[in-house]
């Protein structure tokens, strides 16, 4: 339109930086040092910029994105698609089982091998755990996954951690409380190995049945982090510089009588959020189900509704990073 700002030109950062993005899979944060969440934290902080000042880009002018989900979603699925509409590209989306031919019995590769012939890069949620893995030694595109099961969750893993960035200044330093069903919950999965790139404490914070699995505490214990372990998040509220709460995966559960004896084990009230410190973020990956009391909502600590914005431009950085683009 004329007379309007025009985008500003999104200069990236080093070229052995580009190198751990461009043309390459996103399938676990195993994958990350701390120096690329460094770029992809600036590179979004740009994408920010471009959104509240002119809207959109046309970056990706072209570029087509294949969104196949054969899990729910509403956060990762509709933020991919406005990522990739506002940095001018766009998108195919598939809702996997339901609506294409996985309901005639199409695997996951013939599936892959067929949307690279019309996408530039693929994203997919899948319900078993390293699906994202196989569809990318399948496809000659970026594959980035949007959570494999109780696997991992990255680019929530990524906005998380960049929202711990935004609302705090650092993660060098902090104390991050981990609450809810840490065994299932594959955002914590994620969240949890990018906290060991920084000098954090992390306390897990959960009922007996739903602890984080024990090779993933073998990891972070190998990693050299310090981490504790309780069932009452009384005992970590006065002293965690985040409280990142989770939903029970009721999804996950064989026997629904176990899920329906945990679902309500919390809820973060704000008589208990009194006691926590007066700098702190509240986080959840959303959707909640009772965890967090509406009542909360307004508590400027209350950080989830922040979070969700900040998932638009990490998944901007990602998919213009993985393009070459930035
Ligand atoms: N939306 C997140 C996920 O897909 C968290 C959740 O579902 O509880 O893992």
């Amino acid at each position: 339109m004329a007379g309007e700002k025009s985008a500003p030109k999104i200069v990236g950062l080093t070229p052995d930086r580009r190198q751990s993005f461009y043309g390459r899979d996103i399938v676990s944060v195993k994958q990350f040092s701390r120096d690329d969440l460094t770029y992809i934290f600036g590179v979004a902080d740009e994408m920010r910029s471009i959104v509240k000042r002119v809207g959109a880009t046309d970056l990706l002018k072209g570029y087509v994105l294949a969104n196949l989900f054969y899990e729910p979603s509403t956060r990762t699925s509709s933020s991919f698609i406005a990522a990739m509409q506002r940095l001018g590209g766009s998108v195919i989306p598939i809702h996997g089982v339901q609506y294409s031919s996985v309901s005639k019995g199409e695997s996951l590769p013939d599936t892959i091998r067929t949307l690279e012939c019309y996408a530039d890069v693929i994203v997919l949620r899948h319900p078993e755990v390293g699906a994202s893995e196989v569809a990318a030694r399948y496809a000659s595109k970026p594959v980035i996954s949007a959570g494999d099961g109780v696997g991992e969750h990255p680019t929530q893993g990524l906005l998380d951690i960049y929202t711990i960035y935004t609302e705090l200044g650092t993660i060098d330093g902090l104390h991050v409380a981990m609450v809810g069903d840490l065994k299932n919950g594959r955002t914590v999965h994620s969240l949890a190995r990018l906290l060991c790139l920084y000098d954090t404490k992390m306390t897990f914070v959960s009922p007996e049945i739903l602890r984080l699995p024990p090779a993933l505490k073998e990891e972070l214990i190998q990693a050299g982090r310090p981490i504790a372990e309780t069932a009452r998040v009384e005992d970590v509220i006065e002293t965690v510089d985040v409280l990142y709460v989770t939903r029970v995966q009721k999804e996950r559960f064989a026997d629904l009588r176990e899920y329906e004896a945990v679902k309500g084990y919390y809820e973060i009230t704000p008589a208990l959020m009194e006691r926590a410190k007066e700098r702190m973020a509240l986080m959840h990956p959303l959707p909640r189900v009772g965890e967090i009391h509406y009542d909360v909502d307004d508590d400027p600590r209350a950080a989830y509704f922040r979070q969700v914005e900040n998932g638009l431009y990490i998944r901007m950085a990602l998919l213009a990073a993985v393009l070459g683009k930035v």
